[in-house]
């Protein structure tokens, strides 16, 4: 079948799986040129994301993945798994060959399992839908990603994804139990849940965080969690992040687990909470989630942490006002036409860094010519350190040079935090922005992982140019 042209493929697809699940229609194309990588919003809007895949299929089922990635593989054709596309490293950017496989119809629960807590659902389900589902019969899934109106169970796991509750329930990898994937030539690989595994390394691990590149979940076991009797808020403000990092780690320290901790350093006080910030303080936010005497006893205990370090009580409005926002972003669209270019990094350290690291970012990225603001908050912790999520924007003398102004930019976060000595990701993913800095975080693990990718995708169909740096 060699020298066979794009249509022919196209055709072929449909009658693999059916005229509605395969679309080569322009505005479908376009939908699934990017995710939500500021770059490629950027580009795009500039008229320079040109590339469109070959065609879009919508599987139904996991026979349906498994024959696309049979087709890619005897054609050699790129396969890139999409979910919500709301990813924000650009790990999703096919070229004209590239299958993009749109997991959104797969997207029942399989099973709700009372007594053994967890769920059974198809990766392509929306994060929104799934927890209100769960929440209908009782449940939580305690994973909240600012994004999960937009995102997908799939792409969480490929993306190791943090919801906002982490402290208390964990990240993605802490959630999930099992799941299935369709490797890169067609066979299903199954990883069932079971309370705990001890069967070798655990190969899970591989396909988490993977963006795609090792096989195509399909459907995936995940913790479940009875809604909580009880929650409680409280904040307080600090003089300055130093103080409120020691507060949230002497909490951690002493085994306590708010399930929200959040601390924003003065200029994201003074951005999102007015009424609550002097202008230079720094504010932390806590919420208690369990059993009625728990949150009692780990407010009671967080707020003398806090009072023994000079916090100063900003009462329950500040969480109250988060709770109501917290899922408002500006779109990247708007930023740019006001002639910004924008951007959020997150990374972390354990808690003999991470007060360092977060000065040395904000004054590296203060240090970009053209930059504006440079802030920074945690959000994410846990006894041995904590994330701090750093946004950053910046106007660049012109539109041509916008570009170089946020590389620029990443360049100066990640150097910076590499000084510092922390880990240059905690929850986007790699994706294309990261993957220079790979080896500086990983070593001889970039070629360990590249030699896993080969053995298990000699074709290299999966997701290519993402996660991995060019060898
Ligand atoms: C406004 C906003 C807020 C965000 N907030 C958070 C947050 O709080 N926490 C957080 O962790 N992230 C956050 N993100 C980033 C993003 O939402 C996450 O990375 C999310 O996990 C991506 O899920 P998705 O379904 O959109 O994946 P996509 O963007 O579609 O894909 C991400 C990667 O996973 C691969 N992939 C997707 N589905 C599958 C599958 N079934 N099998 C194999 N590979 C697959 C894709 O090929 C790609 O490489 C935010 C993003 C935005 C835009």
């Amino acid at each position: 079948m060699a020298g066979i042209d794009s249509e022919q493929h196209r055709l072929h697809l449909q009658q693999l799986l059916g005229a509605t699940r395969v679309s080569w229609e322009p505005a479908q194309l376009q939908a699934h040129q990017r995710d939500t990588w500021f770059l490629n919003v950027y580009r795009a809007l500039q008229g320079r994301l040109v590339s469109r895949p070959l065609a879009v299929v919508f599987p139904e089922t996991v026979e349906h993945v498994q024959e696309v990635v049979r087709y890619a593989l005897s054609h050699r054709l790129p396969v890139v798994p999409y979910g919500g596309g709301s990813g924000v490293c650009g790990a999703i950017e096919p070229d004209a060959n590239a299958i993009v496989i749109d997991m959104r119809r797969l997207a029942r629960i399989l099973e709700m399992n009372d007594r053994a807590l967890y769920a059974r659902v198809e990766a392509g389900k929306m994060g929104e839908a799934f927890e209100e589902e769960l929440r209908a019969a009782g449940f939580t899934s305690g994973h909240f990603p600012q994004s999960m109106a937009v995102s997908t169970i799939g792409g969480w796991l490929s993306t190791r994804a943090a919801g906002q509750y982490s402290t208390r329930y964990g990240n993605i990898e802490d959630l999930v139990l099992g799941f299935d994937a369709v490797l890169p030539d067609g066979r299903l690989l199954r990883l069932p849940a079971r309370a705990r595994w001890a069967s070798g390394p655990d190969l899970r691990q591989l396909f988490l965080g993977a963006e795609g590149t090792m096989g195509i979940i399909t459907e995936v076991t995940l913790k479940i969690f009875p809604l909580p009797e009880s929650a409680l808020f409280q904040s307080f403000s600090f003089p300055n992040m130093a103080t409120g990092l020691e507060a949230i780690r002497e909490i951690m320290r002493a085994g306590w687990r708010p399930a929200v901790v959040r601390l924003y350093d003065a200029v994201e006080s003074a951005r999102n909470f007015p009424e609550a910030s002097s202008g230079s303080d720094c504010l932390l936010l806590l919420i208690s989630e369990g059993p009625g005497a728990f949150t009692a006893a780990e407010t009671a205990a967080a707020a003398g942490v806090c009072a023994g370090l000079g916090g100063q009580s900003r009462g329950t409005a500040p969480v109250r006002r988060w709770l109501e926002e917290r899922n408002r972003v500006p779109t990247f669209e708007s930023l740019i036409e006001k002639g910004l270019v924008v951007d959020t990094i997150e990374v972390s350290a354990t808690w003999d860094r991470v007060s360092t690291l977060y000065d040395q970012v904000v004054y590296a990225l203060q240090g970009v010519s053209g930059v504006l603001v440079a802030s920074g908050h945690s959000s994410h912790s846990y006894p041995q350190g904590t994330n701090i999520y750093f946004t950053f924007a910046a106007r660049p003398p012109s539109p041509e040079l916008g570009e170089q102004t946020y590389l620029d930019c990443w360049r100066a976060a990640m150097e910076a935090t590499l000084r510092a000595g922390g880990s240059i990701v905690h929850h986007h993913g790699i994706g294309r922005i990261r993957k220079a800095w790979l080896a500086h975080e990983l070593g001889e693990g970039v070629e360990l992982l590249r030699a896993l990718k080969l053995t298990l995708d000699p074709a290299g169909i999966l997701n290519p140019g993402t996660l991995l740096p060019e060898s």
